[in-house]
């Protein structure tokens, strides 16, 4: 059996819902001084500033504490009446930036748009300056960075919540990643056969905004890559080596095998395994 097989079938992952990360996976240590969050004094309805900024705090250590090498910044936290995305630092000085359009005590929301936005910070992807035709993988990885977070937080708020009042909204928060879970359609023959009819039209429309304003493409991607992160959340780090090519999915993936540390490289291959790519 070649290398190639083996990892395919390394990808056993079983029923994602039932998944849970074992203490010995967690083992990542966030380094003393996370990334900082800064939530504006915006008109958040009746959300306090205060209560978003704990929230969001939240969200981003469930991505973070998977990093062996998190990054450092700031990200400043505005309210948008419009889409939600993200702006770059243009410098190491400088601050990185997330609308949000969220308003009121909707924590599931916030959480679930923060930890998208927050994923294209880690991942070096400005939205502002999207890198077509690949972007719509990024689009992905983002998905699945807010369907992680909301688990994990769920899984995480019982025992740990940002307030001692809020740990009975981990159902809520585990019921919103549920239901997004749940509407995807699965691919019948798998990602590998999706991929080949959706492709042209992903690298064509990354964001689908006109016809498809749940990006549900993006979604069924992401829910088929979900367990291979919930089994393996200390391969986080590897997406900050996400490249930018105009190339064919192969050479990004081909890339991105290439860019990242050599403890994730086998991760990559996985991801790129399922979709029919051999490395
Ligand atoms: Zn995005």
């Amino acid at each position: 059996m070649g290398q190639f097989e083996a990892e395919c079938l390394m990808f056993d992952i079983g029923k994602y819902k039932g998944i849970t990360i074992a203490d010995s996976v967690v083992s990542s240590i966030m380094k003393d001084k996370p990334m900082v969050i800064q939530v504006e004094k915006n008109d958040w309805g009746e959300a306090a500033v205060e209560d978003i900024q704990s929230l969001l705090e939240n969200v981003r250590d469930q991505l973070l504490r998977h990093f062996s090498d998190p990054p450092s910044g700031r990200v400043i936290v505005h309210y948008t009446p419009d889409t939600p995305v993200n702006e770059l630092r243009k410098s190491p000085q400088d601050d990185h930036s997330i609308w949000l359009c969220v308003k009121n005590r909707l924590w599931a929301q916030f959480s679930y748009q923060f930890a998208h936005e927050f994923c294209h910070v880690l991942c070096g992807t400005n939205e502002k300056q999207y890198q077509k035709p690949n972007q719509w993988f990024h689009e992905v990885i983002s998905e699945l960075a807010s369907i992680f977070a909301l688990k994990q937080m769920a899984v995480n708020w019982p025992e740990n919540p940002p307030y001692v009042g809020w740990s009975n909204y981990a159902q809520n928060l585990d019921e919103y990643a549920n239901k997004i879970i749940d509407s995807v359609k699965k691919p019948s023959d798998g990602l590998n056969d999706w991929l080949g009819v959706y492709e042209p039209t992903l690298r064509d429309d990354p964001y689908q905004k006109n016809w498809n304003p749940e990006r549900e493409l993006n979604k069924i991607v992401a829910v088929e890559l979900f367990p291979l992160f919930q089994k393996a959340p200390h391969h986080w780090q590897s997406v900050a080596d996400m490249p930018s090519t105009p190339g064919s999915f192969e050479t990004y993936l081909t890339k991105w095998h290439q860019q990242c540390p050599a403890g994730h490289k086998s991760f990559v291959r996985q991801i790129a395994c399922i979709f029919g790519v051999s490395l």
